[in-house]
């Protein structure tokens, strides 16, 4: 039934592996000259730790830290011992660069196909990563994953929609990892083709590396007929294959014998109560060559209380509700970009793609959602139009609490990106 006996491992079991391997980590990671210092100013060493919640007493570490330590300052072993670099895709800053041991790639493998396994993919599956390649992990990670599980795995990176169907059709293609945005976007081509995309073989998409909401699961498994899965992961922990959805679909197992998940409040840094939201603070438990502690990951989530009717004791995260650097303040309003997509996403007129615009009137700032509308509703009636602009506008002040501009503009006319998706584009005059 589980494709790694540590999906087995219960509560118990998996705190008593955190304290040792959180004794070993910090042992191991001490040999980087940042966390021998990090450590030394705290007075902290592995024999303080007897407890999972001992970890707290760790000093966290940031993606400023990461900057500041690029490129080999994080390193616990010697430049010839690493065999692969990765690197963030950026999307709030400079890169931040990672690294692996020829075993940080295995234990990473082992993850990955362990994910894939627990939602129902198996080694006759043939499957296509659909997720650009490069420095960027989704590509090599994933690929490796399904080669670990035993897939027929076909590195078809991002774009090319032609050939993606093209092989898909050729080689039946039952599984695809596929970044939610594009999973969008391919299904407009594919209608635009004169294919309907439920008609292709995917009965499983692994769908992540961006935010989304339930309402894009649900029109991404409607489309294509098939079972979407949400998958977490950042570069900083490996990259994929840190939390993942079992076939319950409700939150994502984080596997707590490789990591140690923490939600905290990001102003204070404790604990959020149970079942409430905060920023996650995640530590490697096994891996070799860079191990990083306490990172803050700026992603926002919650523990989902009680156990999984799957019976795995590994903790549960929800869907990540956005990051703390992506929160709009608008006419002193807080906004995150998922709550305009959750709205927009569950009415059937809105097609694929949506655009968040931020503009300055005089000292104002000025919302804008520009949506797209799916070819069926783009009539030429000015007046129903009209009518529907009203409604996306109501619906979206409901949640947002101030009113939108909303422009509807025409299915495939919004900017489309290969990677992750830009959903907010600041034209704001910079201070
Ligand atoms: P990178 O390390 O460049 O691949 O970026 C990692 C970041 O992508 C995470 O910190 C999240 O902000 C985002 N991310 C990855 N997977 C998901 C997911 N399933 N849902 C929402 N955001 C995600
Ligand atoms: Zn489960």
């Amino acid at each position: 039934m589980h494709f790694d006996p540590a999906e087995a491992l219960s509560r118990e079991e998996l705190d008593r592996l955190q304290v040792t391997r959180l004794r070993e980590i910090m042992a191991r990671a001490a040999r980087s000259p940042f966390y021998a210092r990090k450590f030394a100013e705290a007075g902290i060493g592995p024999d303080d730790i007897t407890t999972p919640a001992d970890i707290r007493k760790l000093p966290v570490t940031t993606k400023q830290d990461l900057r500041e330590s690029y490129p080999y300052g994080l390193l616990t072993v010697p430049v010839p011992e690493l065999v692969r670099l990765h690197a963030s895709s950026g999307t709030t800053g400079s890169p931040t660069a990672v690294f692996y041991t020829r075993q940080d790639i295995e234990t990473w493998a082992s993850l990955m196909a362990r994910c894939m396994h627990m939602c129902g993919v198996r080694p006759s599956d043939v499957f296509q990563n659909m997720s650009g390649y490069g420095l960027f992990t989704g590509g090599l990670g994933i690929h490796y994953g399904a080669e670990r599980l035993g897939c027929l795995t076909i590195p078809a990176g991002a774009g090319n929609s032609r050939r993606q169907v093209k092989l898909i059709k050729d080689f039946g293609v039952s599984v695809v990892h596929i970044i939610p945005s594009y999973a969008l976007h391919f299904a407009d081509f594919l209608l635009s083709e004169g294919i309907e995309p439920a008609s292709l073989p995917i009965r499983i998409a692994l769908i992540g590396a961006e935010p989304h909401t339930e309402e894009t699961r649900r029109r991404i498994e409607g489309l294509y007929g098939c079972k979407a899965y949400n998958s977490y992961g950042l570069s900083e922990m490996n990259g994929p294959g840190v939390a993942f959805e079992c076939t319950e679909q409700r939150g994502m197992h984080l596997w707590e014998d490789a990591y140690i998940a923490e939600i905290v409040d990001p102003e204070t840094m404790e604990p959020t109560p149970e079942g409430e939201i905060g920023e996650l603070v995640m530590t490697t438990l096994t891996r070799e060559g860079m191990p990083i502690l306490r990172y803050r990951t700026r992603d926002l989530t919650r523990f989902l209380p009680g156990p999984c009717a799957c019976g795995r004791a590994h903790r549960r995260i929800d869907r990540i509700a956005g990051r703390s650097d992506d929160m709009l303040i608008i006419k002193g309003v807080n906004i995150y970009p998922m709550q305009v997509e959750q709205i927009l996403m569950g009415m059937p007129e809105v097609g694929s793609n949506y655009l968040i615009e931020l503009t300055r009137d005089g000292h104002m700032d000025q919302f804008t959602v520009k949506v797209e509308i799916t070819e069926e509703f783009f009539v030429e009636d000015m007046r129903s139009l009209n009518a529907l602009r009203g409604r996306v506008q109501a619906k979206l002040r409901d949640e947002l609490l101030i009113t939108p501009r909303v422009e509807l503009v025409q299915h495939g006319s919004l900017p489309v990106s290969e990677g992750k998706a830009k959903r907010v584009s600041d034209l704001r005059p910079k201070e």
